[in-house]
């Protein structure tokens, strides 16, 4: 189970869809709020590469990974 605050970096499956926080270590930039989808990796940055990493803000499922809008039948994860 996912909790509020893990970190992930470059590489990683994306656990959950959702608004997750970029915090560049590699160089000056504020972190800054971006929305990954379920299934996916983790993508590295173009300037700092894997010196990156993403914090899930908030979690929001993919429309298209919601039962209601789905034509298939997913696990009930976000
Ligand atoms: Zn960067």
């Amino acid at each position: 189970m996912t909790s509020k605050g893990e970190r992930f970096s470059p590489g990683a499956t994306i656990p959950n869809s959702g608004i997750y926080s970029a915090v560049h270590s590699g160089h000056p930039k504020d972190d800054h709020e971006v929305t990954c989808i379920r299934g996916k990796k983790f993508p590295e940055c173009r300037d700092c590469g894997a010196k990156v990493e993403f914090v899930l803000m908030r979690k929001a499922r993919h429309v298209r990974h919601h039962e209601l809008f789905s034509g298939e039948a997913l696990p009930a994860t976000t």
